[in-house]
């Protein structure tokens, strides 16, 4: 199969109408620096703008690493690098890390199904170690519940099932009495390892690879929370899950009982904590 010397990322470029040679040197001044305004000047039919994009690849010996095909190449964009741009048109595989060709696609898949086995591993060992403590709905009380269902009202991600704090870390210095309140409790539903970090928010924070792990904080960056609640064994509530249950769950008379007990205790403990600190 014979291949076309150049291939036009633009099929209107300007510089199709120049000869073999005359294009060679307009690639060759491009190449040495020459201002693109100049090589217009000399060639009146080139149209200067989006100059780039008109200069041709050009036939390279190389084959294409997936389809063996010959590939094209071109000079980088000025202060883009002096590698070539490389191109197979056949396959359409641009050699690059962003490469959308159907092989890269592939490949990129393939390499991500394979982070997130091996990332399944380590946070299975790593669950087991620091968070199976076994949550289930009924071990949650009443007044917890209520928290849970206004920080998820507050804090779901908008586009993860996963709460995301980083919003209320901003506000934290602010003096606010719900948001210092909101601080408390978050900690405490931390602390109690009923929030717990989102496995692949988790990926991210470094210290799961360290020899010496510390279990991330309300204030460590990068992690989103879920609730450590399970749904069936070896499963979790997702937030979405856990919010529409809450939201659905009726309180008997007894329950109600328990919550302003709960809520009274937790009003003494806050007026205490207060005349302890002024
Ligand atoms: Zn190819
Ligand atoms: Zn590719």
């Amino acid at each position: 199969m014979t291949q076309e010397k150049y291939y036009f990322e633009n099929p209107k470029s300007s510089i199709r109408s120049l000869t073999e040679d005359e294009i060679e040197a307009a690639i060759a001044d491009y190449e040495n620096g020459v201002k693109i305004s100049e090589i217009c000047q000399k060639y009146p039919k080139l149209k200067v703008s989006s100059f780039y994009k008109q200069l041709p690849y050009k036939l390279n010996q190389e084959k294409c690493e997936y389809c063996n095909n010959q590939i094209y190449t071109k000079v980088r964009k000025n202060g883009y690098g002096n590698d070539l741009a490389k191109l197979c048109i056949y396959c359409n595989h641009d050699y690059t890390k962003n490469c959308n060709c159907e092989q890269c696609f592939h490949n990129t898949n393939v390499a991500l199904e394979e982070k997130r086995k091996e990332l399944q591993i380590v946070w299975k060992n790593f669950y087991t170690e620091y968070y199976n403590l076994n949550y289930t709905l009924n071990d949650i009380s009443i007044f917890d519940e209520i928290y849970l269902v206004l920080l998820i009202q507050s804090y779901k991600g908008t586009f993860e099932n996963t709460l995301d704090f980083s919003y209320f870390k901003q506000l934290r210095f602010q003096v606010h009495a719900s948001s210092h309140e909101y601080y408390s409790v978050i900690n405490n539903l931390i602390d109690r390892k009923i929030l717990i970090p989102n496995i692949y928010y988790f990926d991210s924070y470094d210290y799961i690879y360290s020899s010496e792990p510390s279990l991330p904080t309300i204030n460590s960056t990068k992690i989103n929370w879920i609730p450590n609640i399970i749904k069936t064994s070896g499963t979790l509530l997702s937030v979405s899950e856990l919010d529409k249950i809450l939201k659905e769950r009726t309180y008997s008379v007894e329950d109600k009982k328990i919550l302003w007990r709960e809520v009274y205790w937790s009003e003494i403990k806050s007026y205490i904590d207060y005349q302890i600190n002024i």
